[in-house]
């Protein structure tokens, strides 16, 4: 079959990498896709969420499935865009209609959502202008630190996590006052959880769901932990505290709810759910939904895989995943990204990469802001490569990602070398 990916990050060449070992992809095209992804399938100078340019390369180009990779066609609508178009029907999308979108694009949205089906997560209120006060006699109800989070996307920085009340009273004033423009018009006011999180994917065609191999990712710039927040600096998979236990109580208290939730809704959902969780004492708790795949943790799920994605991903657009098989490969997978100097703050992109054609083979190179200058690949954004790996276990794994980062150069690299040290 022929296959259009839409996205251009990391987490959009490890698909790519996975659905091309597939039998059943003949042609895989991805919008707009990255270096990486020009070296196994045709990249599409085409935005991904440009849907009238999308329909028309579909139709030429007989596509007979669209993976969305990133969230924001999906937040957009491009489910129901095909839903809707009796020329695009016929071809299945493989993410949430735009109503199923809102567990992430909007946070008001996921929190009532988690209400109604009594699906464990922080004590909240939803505030907007109007109840201002209420925000205030909420947050002087709870004790510090204060989590404040904007309702709408806001490029993952929305969320200020404060430790004094009267600079949360503040900084919500200044939220419901346009800091994030339309995006926090409502603000999500949150009890603080301690503990520490992981990220569990869940596929799903609306009825049955496979949980994907679990991951955790490393947000912050600096080693232990500290710093501004990236769009992810690394991850691993398995997660050792995600034991049989562990997720015998994901799966009976957060995902089944939260299918039968969106079936008793009425809420088309075919495609993937992130859950970000946070496990207090033992007990799982959500700390928000993704209506897509997380990035860098795909460039370790993807490993870890051993199943046809292709397969699952046939299995979601005919309503019968159930019958489908999903193994999870037993061995570890580490990814360690290597980001421009400067980045999340102002960095410089066009530095030349040098050093791909020394990576071992034990390394699996996963794109993320590259592009393709004539003979040279080129930076072009704040997260560049991803190293992924393999091992027997999450050290052997992690020591081959950092000789991979440390052979692959360009001016002003920098990674994280303590991916993993906390579990
Ligand atoms: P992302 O970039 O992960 O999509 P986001 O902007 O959608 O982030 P959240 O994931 O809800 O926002 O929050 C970002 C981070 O803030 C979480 O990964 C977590 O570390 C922290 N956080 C959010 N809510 C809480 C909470 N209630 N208690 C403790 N920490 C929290």
């Amino acid at each position: 079959m022929n296959i259009l990916l839409l996205g251009s990050g990391g987490r959009e060449h490890a698909i790519a990498w996975k659905i091309a070992q597939s039998p059943k992809t003949d042609k895989l095209y991805i919008a707009p896709g990255n270096a990486g992804t020009a070296s196994i399938g045709t990249n599409v100078n085409m935005k991904a969420d440009d849907f009238s340019a999308i329909k028309e390369f579909v139709l030429a180009n007989d596509i007979h499935m669209v993976v969305v990779g990133p969230e924001d066609p999906l937040v957009k609508g491009v489910y129901d865009f095909f839903k809707k178009d009796s020329a695009l029907a016929t071809i299945p999308v493989i993410g949430p209609s735009k109503e199923g979108a809102q567990l992430e694009g909007s946070k008001d949205f996921a929190k009532s959502f988690m209400m109604r089906h009594h699906i464990p997560t922080a004590r909240y209120k939803s505030i907007s202008a109007e109840n201002l006060q209420e925000g205030y006699t909420f947050l002087e109800s709870l004790s510090a630190p204060y989590v404040l989070k904007a309702d709408g996307l806001a490029a993952g920085k929305g969320v200020l996590i404060i430790d004094s009340l009267d600079e949360a009273k503040k900084e919500l004033g200044d939220m419901l006052g346009g800091m994030f423009g339309d995006a926090s018009k409502t603000v999500v006011i949150e009890e603080f959880l301690d503990g520490i999180e992981c990220s569990v994917f869940v596929m799903t065609d609306g009825n049955g769901y496979k949980i994907l191999p679990v991951a955790k990712d490393y947000k912050r710039i600096g080693e232990g932990n500290t710093g501004l927040n990236t769009g992810g600096m690394g991850a691993v998979s398995p997660v050792p505290f995600a034991d049989e236990v562990f997720m015998a109580k994901v799966d009976e208290r957060i995902i089944r709810p939260t299918i039968e939730g969106l079936k008793a809704e009425k809420i088309d959902y075919k495609g993937f759910i992130f859950l970000g969780l946070i496990n207090v004492k033992n007990e799982p708790m959500v700390i928000e939904y993704n209506c897509r795949m997380g990035d860098p943790e795909t460039e370790v799920v993807m490993l870890r895989i051993q199943s046809d994605l292709v397969e699952l991903l046939e299995g979601i657009a005919e309503g019968n995943l159930a019958k489908r098989t999903l193994v999870h490969d037993p061995r570890a997978a580490v990814t360690v990204m290597l980001v421009s100097g400067g980045y999340p703050e102002t960095y410089e992109k066009d530095k030349v990469i040098s050093g791909l054609d020394k990576v071992s083979s034990e390394n699996i190179i996963f794109h993320a802001g590259t592009k393709v200058s004539g003979e040279q690949i080129l930076t072009n954004g704040g997260r560049v490569i991803a190293v992924s790996s393999y091992g027997k276990d999450k050290a052997d794994a992690l020591n081959r990602s950092f000789a991979g980062a440390k052979a692959i150069n360009f001016e002003k690299k920098y990674f994280r070398s303590d991916i993993g040290f906390d579990l």
